[in-house]
């Protein structure tokens, strides 16, 4: 019931012409029955837009938006309503690269899913847990902190549109990949935190899967139930791996 959807998160990567190239080789190799969204660098929203709005189904999206949801004196700042107005659909928030970088709490990304939703993008919020606390066994208890975070402070309706990307730190640029089982765990356990708030909402919320997903392991993290599809890094960069990702869904 749930449609997987194909993420690919090129982070601070890419110029113009990289943009419009992988835009379109992504757009041409679309499976029909998977969605895909795009995120490339800020500055490059409107190229992206331009190439998709040609081929027409694949969405776009920031990989960050401001907590302030006005306009004001923020400089450098690039508000959810701009990234709005430049086309995208879509804005990643609570990325693990943002928590650790640039010191976003819990609360910041609580604000900045608010900010997204209010300005009509569908966040995809990220969350997981450091090899720490993966090995002192504290993956749930990350979680459920994170989510609350967002969950406490957000209509549950939101849940609808809204993406969750599961994304273990640990598994993040490193090759090494979760296993499908322990994916599958995680994922259980994210929608049954949005059980708690909503039964009727859990079902259609879509929890993607993040790190180290490659074209080799993607079918098989894919297929466990509550795995509705990936948050693609490194490999997005690479328009054919990108796209057997996307079958694979
Ligand atoms: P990799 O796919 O490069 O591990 O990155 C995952 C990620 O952080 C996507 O947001």
């Amino acid at each position: 019931m749930r449609k997987k959807l194909v993420a690919g998160n090129w982070k601070m990567h890419g110029s113009q012409a990289l943009t419009r190239e992988l835009c379109a080789a992504t757009a041409a190799a679309k499976p029909q029955d998977v969605d895909v969204v795009v995120f490339p660098p800020s500055l490059y929203l409107r190229e992206a837009v331009q190439v998709l709005a040609a081929g027409g189904a694949v969405g776009v999206g920031a990989q960050d938006v401001s907590i302030h949801a006005g306009e004001g004196a923020y400089t450098g700042e690039i508000s959810a309503a701009m990234v709005a107005d430049c086309g995208a659909g879509w804005a990643i928030v609570g990325h693990s690269e943002r928590r650790a970088d640039f010191r976003e709490s819990d609360h910041d990304v609580g604000r900045k899913f608010s900010a997204a939703r209010q300005a009509g993008l569908k966040p995809v919020l990220c969350v997981g847990e450091t090899h720490a606390d993966h090995v002192a066994g504290r993956t749930l208890e990350v979680i459920e902190r994170q989510l609350a975070a967002v969950l406490d402070h957000n209509p549950i309706e939101a849940f609808v549109s809204a993406v969750i990307a599961y994304e273990p730190v640990w598994a993040i640029g490193s090759g090494l990949s979760a296993t499908p089982e322990q994916a599958q765990q995680v994922h259980a356990f994210i929608r049954s935190q949005i059980r708690k708030k909503d039964a009727n909402i859990s079902p259609l919320t879509r929890l993607l899967y993040g790190g180290s997903v490659k074209a080799v392991n993607a079918a098989e993290l894919f297929a466990q139930p509550d795995v509705d599809g990936g948050l693609v890094g490194g490999a997005s960069l690479n328009a054919e791996e990108f796209a057997s990702i996307c079958q694979a869904a």
